[in-house]
């Protein structure tokens, strides 16, 4: 993760949505003398942020929350008071399809205007069979609309809905519900590539996120948890034991997580803007995963509730300034790993000949200015297999 690989002067030459050549920029205007130039301007190109973790499929915002924890209160007494994620499952319940798909649709325009081309979007505010479903229908209909690349997740077990709570056998009985009656349903329409499951004490244990994932695996799945966010409880452990694309989170990862992760093939998906929305003052320990040789990704979390932010250079300032990653850390984990917690490392996440035209392009002369100027929007441009996704108003393009 400590080379990103930059040249300069080079151009990049695209053919039918694949990047075919990338080399200095006489020999390829020379090699392709037919084709229509761009001219970037000598800005920072990079390949397109991969967001390999989202919530962005959700009804109202909820930002009377942020108050009430600065004030002081815990997330347990602002469920008590109605907020939390079961206001979100109570509001998405009540919206159909098409209100659902118009309020995601330029939340995630606002993501491909901070440079994401791929995004990873959850269900997880639904927790019925009809309103799990439903959102995932949503996801399918933006893959349709927009041109960025959607990748869509099955997030059932998000949490133990509040009807199920208050039975006797409700815990067992809601795991039963969505391995028998909910995975069947997502998998038959083909409406998902992953599965995930929010692993953490008062959430799902080891053993149902086992099960559930187990179960996820046998129906075809890719496997992602949510995991160590605030204690650890090995859900990395969990992870890498049955071969999870990713484990995130991981704020609160033991050291033998460490070591696990390290020695598997599951990417560490960090997500430092939500620690920072929440005021945490811990973050996941990224230098000890990197220097484990563990594969980092960064991604926005991006969600109503604990970090609702579509600026993915902002988390990627987070990753210099909080995680303590170099620039060329950064960037790999906004890209090359990103593209890896998604399955997809073979063809996105890279500007090199083979890859998919996933492009974005910056107002800056040297990559070091994007986690610079924190906060600012200043990717002019991008591509999704060579078309462009979202252009800004610069002149010269
Ligand atoms: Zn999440």
């Amino acid at each position: 993760m400590g080379d990103a690989g930059i040249v300069t002067g080079v151009a990049v030459a695209v053919v039918d949505g694949t990047i075919r050549d990338v080399g200095q920029r006489a020999a390829l205007e020379r090699a392709y003398s037919g084709a229509t130039p761009i001219d970037c301007g000598g800005r920072v190109l990079v390949p397109g942020f991969v967001d390999s973790h989202t919530h962005a499929i959700f009804g109202k915002p909820r930002f009377e929350e942020q108050e009430l924890r600065a004030s002081g209160l815990d997330y347990m007494e602002i469920a008590r008071r109605g907020g939390g994620i079961h206001a979100s499952v109570r509001d998405l319940r009540r919206r159909d399809e098409d209100e659902l798909l118009g309020l995601a649709v330029p939340r995630l325009r606002r993501l491909a205007a901070s440079g994401v081309t791929t995004v990873e979007v959850k269900s997880g505010y639904g927790l019925t069979p009809d309103d799990e479903i439903k959102s995932l229908r949503v996801i399918r209909r933006i893959g349709e609309i927009l041109p960025m690349r959607l990748v869509p997740t099955w997030l059932g077990a998000h949490e133990i809905p509040l009807e199920y709570r208050d039975l006797a056998n409700g815990r067992s009985e809601y795991v039963r519900l969505l391995v028998s009656t909910m995975l069947p349903g997502v998998a038959s329409e083909g409406l998902a590539r992953f599965a995930d499951v929010f692993c953490e004490p008062g959430v799902f244990t080891i053993d149902e996120t086992r099960t559930i994932l187990t179960a996820a695996k046998s129906a075809g799945l890719g496997l992602k948890l949510h995991a160590d966010e605030l204690r650890a409880s090995g859900g990395a452990e969990l992870a890498a034991e049955i071969g999870a694309t990713s484990a995130d989170h991981l704020a609160a990862i033991s050291d033998a997580g460490i070591r696990v992760l390290a020695e598997s093939n599951t990417v560490a998906t960090l997500l430092p803007g939500t620690m920072m929305f929440l005021g945490k003052d811990r973050q996941a320990p990224a230098r000890a995963l990197v220097d484990a040789g563990a594969a980092v990704a960064l991604a926005t979390d991006f969600n109503p509730g604990t970090s609702p932010t579509t600026n993915f250079p902002l988390i990627m300032t987070l990753g210099v300034s909080q995680l303590r990653l170099s620039v060329a850390e950064t960037m790999i984990a906004s890209t090359v790993n990103g593209a890896a917690a998604l399955s997809l490392a073979d063809h996105v996440g890279q500007i090199a000949p083979g890859y998919s035209a996933d492009l974005a392009l910056f107002d800056a002369e040297d990559v070091r200015e994007l986690p610079y100027w924190y906060g600012d929007r200043r990717c002019v441009a991008t591509w999704v297999r060579g078309r462009a996704c979202h252009t800004s108003t610069v002149d010269s393009l």
